[in-house]
C-alpha cells in the first residue's frame, strides 16, 4: 500500500473553497454574530478571504508553509476584530511543521495531523483560551483531539478527519449552552444562552472543508 499523501494543490484548493465560504456564509456568520456580538463575523472573514483571493496565484509558488504563511499574513493584515488575528495565527504556523518541504512536495498525514495540532496550538495561546469559553476553540479542540484519535487508533486519514469534522459540529453545539467567558459575547452573560457562536460555527465549516477536499485513499 502506498503511503497516504496529502498533495500541494489540496492545500491550495482548501484556499480556494475557504474563500468561497466566506462569501457563501457571510450573512449567516454576520446573523450569529448579531446575536451575541457586534455583527461584523461574516464581514470580517469575507474582507479576510477577498484579500487572499488576489494574490493566490503568485503565492501558490511557495512551499505549503510559505504559501499558508502569506494566507495567515493577510488575514493578520487585514481583519480587524478576534476572529482576524486568530485565524490569521493559524494559518501563519499551520505549515510549520513541514517548512522544510519544497514547493511541490506534499505531507504525510502524520504531518498533517502535526500541522493541525500547531494551528489549533497557537489559538490557545493567542486567545489565552480554552473550550467551554464559547469560541471557536469549542469546536477546533475537540475535533483536533478526535482526528489524533482516531488517527492513532489505526482509522484511515478520510474516516480520522470525517471523526474530526463530526465532534467539531458537536462541539459547535455545544456553545448554545455556554455562558462565554472570551470575546465579547461575555458582556451578554446569561443572555448568549440559547445562541450558537460565530466562530465555533467559522470553524466548524472551514473544518468540513478540510475533510471534503482530502481524497479517500
Ligand atoms: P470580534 O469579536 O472582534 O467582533 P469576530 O466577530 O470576527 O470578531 O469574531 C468573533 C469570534 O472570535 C467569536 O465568536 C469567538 O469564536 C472568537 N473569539 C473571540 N475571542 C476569542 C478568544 N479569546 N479566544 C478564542 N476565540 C475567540
Ligand atoms: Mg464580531
Amino acid at each position: 500500500m502506498s503511503e497516504y499523501i496529502l498533495d500541494k494543490q489540496y492545500f491550495v484548493n482548501v484556499i480556494k473553497d475557504l474563500i468561497k465560504l466566506a462569501e457563501d456564509r457571510k450573512e449567516y456568520f454576520t446573523e450569529l454574530d448579531s446575536a451575541i456580538g457586534d455583527g461584523d463575523h461574516g464581514m470580517n472573514l469575507s474582507i479576510g478571504f477577498r484579500e487572499v483571493e488576489k494574490n493566490l496565484d503568485e503565492w501558490q509558488k511557495e512551499n505549503i508553509n510559505g504559501f499558508y504563511k502569506k494566507v495567515g499574513t493577510a488575514l493578520l493584515d487585514k481583519v480587524g476584530g478576534s476572529s482576524g488575528p486568530l485565524y490569521g495565527s493559524f494559518f501563519m504556523k499551520f505549515g510549520l511543521p513541514v517548512k522544510t518541504k519544497g514547493p511541490d512536495e506534499g505531507v504525510t498525514f502524520d504531518e498533517f495531523v502535526e500541522m493541525m495540532e500547531t494551528g489549533v496550538k497557537i489559538i490557545e495561546k493567542r486567545g489565552k483560551s480554552t473550550t467551554g469559553e464559547k469560541t471557536m476553540l469549542d469546536t477546533l479542540r475537540p475535533a483536533q483531539d478526535a482526528l489524533r484519535a482516531a488517527y492513532e487508533a489505526g482509522d484511515s486519514p478520510k474516516e480520522a478527519m470525517a471523526k474530526a469534522v463530526e465532534a467539531g459540529k458537536e462541539g459547535l453545539e455545544s456553545t448554545r449552552n455556554i455562558v462565554a467567558t472570551k470575546g465579547r459575547a461575555m458582556r451578554l452573560g446569561e443572555r448568549a444562552i440559547g445562541h450558537l457562536d460565530p466562530g465555533a460555527a467559522s470553524s466548524a465549516e472551514m473544518l468540513e472543508i478540510f475533510y471534503k477536499n482530502m481524497p479517500d485513499a
